[in-house]
């Protein structure tokens, strides 16, 4: 039989805590096993808000997370009465943003059972915000389910992580990657193998890749990048081609999607007609909405220059494993030629430090550095000999 939790790469140790907690909340509600505050922590791309919606879609399916049933449907597209997604675009959640979703969800669950609320961002949360969110969770006998989302334990505040049991997310091994591209997504072999190697174990990415042509030769530009850094003037251009194309990426993915939310928004409050709606509230929402797009914008371009970030590591990995002596071992084999030029003429030091610098940068990202700004500093280092 199916079940919500197959989508789950490689994580079959919280999978059967997940599955009995499920069971044992069908049985008789409030067990030692089912607690109603529930921390996700993983790696990127190992799939946390995945096994959130997961476990979400196993509490309120009548037959145990089927991942088939209209329940399941409804509870994955946040179409479900009892199941709120809090996807975040901003770069942290408000104490405002908490109060409101606190009266939302204040009422009993409309079908029995539990209430559930995935917070994929709770890292973003702000201080006030956490205590406003600390005190519903604190509160005895609720029947509203937490599943909380962030990176590392250290992401939350201590007072919100030991109100909650915790569930750490693997990163899946290439070849468990490999294998849920071919069988589920009918991926050729070939093309899945290289696209999780390359994603190393970051499953979204890799799908991306092995189904988008534009995807795979935007990697191919990023990755040339190294051999292409002499002067200043090269690694100014180089910043900028890495932005671009980040964010062309990022248009690409939000583009459609921000038009049909507008339109959306404008039938709600009567578009075409000249009625009172539109002029009252409909101008104020529209323009509301856009401002939250642009700033979803940009951050899908600060994770899509991240992304870009991680594939160039990769190369300077692959160096420094050819540097050492190691050929079999290469993450980018497509490029053995280009990496094997490269550590022909490099320091293994000045990898190392290539390296480094990278991870700086994406720090410095993180924490919402200027892109380009960034960028360039980074590319000044990277031409460095
Ligand atoms: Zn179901």
């Amino acid at each position: 039989m199916s079940s919500v939790f197959d989508d789950l790469v490689g994580q079959e140790h919280i999978i059967e805590i997940l599955q009995s907690a499920a069971a044992a909340s069908r049985e008789g509600a409030q067990t030692q096993e089912m607690t109603h505050a529930w921390l996700f922590t993983g790696p990127p791309g190992s799939g946390r808000s995945s096994a959130a919606v997961a476990f979400a879609q196993s509490l309120i399916c009548s037959s145990n997370g089927c991942g088939t049933c209209s329940d399941c449907n409804a509870a994955k597209t946040s179409g479900h009465p009892d199941v709120e997604i809090i996807r975040t675009e901003g770069l942290s959640i408000k104490v405002e943003e908490i109060r409101e979703l606190l009266t939302r969800v204040a009422w009993a669950p409309s079908m029995g059972g539990w209430r559930v609320v995935v917070m994929e961002d709770a890292d973003r949360l702000t201080e006030s915000a956490a205590n406003a969110l600390l005190k519903a969770i604190e509160e005895p006998g609720t029947r509203t389910v937490w599943l909380l989302c962030a990176p590392t334990l250290h992401d939350v505040l201590p007072t919100i992580r030991s109100r909650c049991r915790h569930l750490q997310l693997r990163t899946p091994s290439i070849e468990a990657v490999t294998q849920v591209l071919i069988n589920r997504d009918k991926i050729s072999p070939d093309m899945a193998q290289f696209a999780a190697k390359v994603s190393q174990g970051h499953i979204g990415r890799a799908r991306y890749l092995a189904t988008n042509e534009t995807a795979r030769s935007n990697r191919k530009l990023v990755m040339q990048l190294p051999m292409q850094l002499g002067s200043l003037a090269s690694a100014l251009q180089a910043a900028q081609t890495l932005v671009d194309i980040a964010t062309e990426e990022a248009k690409t993915t939000s583009g459609s999607r921000d038009e049909f939310e507008i339109e959306k928004l404008q039938e709600a409050y009567g578009k075409g007609a000249t009625g009172r709606g539109m002029a009252s509230g409909g101008s104020k929402a529209v323009k509301e909405l856009e401002k939250e797009q642009k700033s979803r914008a940009t951050r899908m371009v600060r994770d899509s220059i991240d992304g870009t970030l991680l594939d160039l590591a990769t190369f300077y990995r692959d160096v420094m494993m050819v540097q050492s002596g190691s050929t079999e071992a290469l993450i980018n084999s497509d490029l053995s030629g280009e990496v094997a030029t490269y550590s022909a003429s490099a320091l293994v030091s000045s990898s190392i430090k290539k390296l480094d610098a990278i991870m700086e940068s994406r720090t410095h990202l993180a924490m919402s550095a200027a892109p380009l700004a960034t960028c360039e500093a980074l590319m000044c280092r990277l031409a460095q000999p």
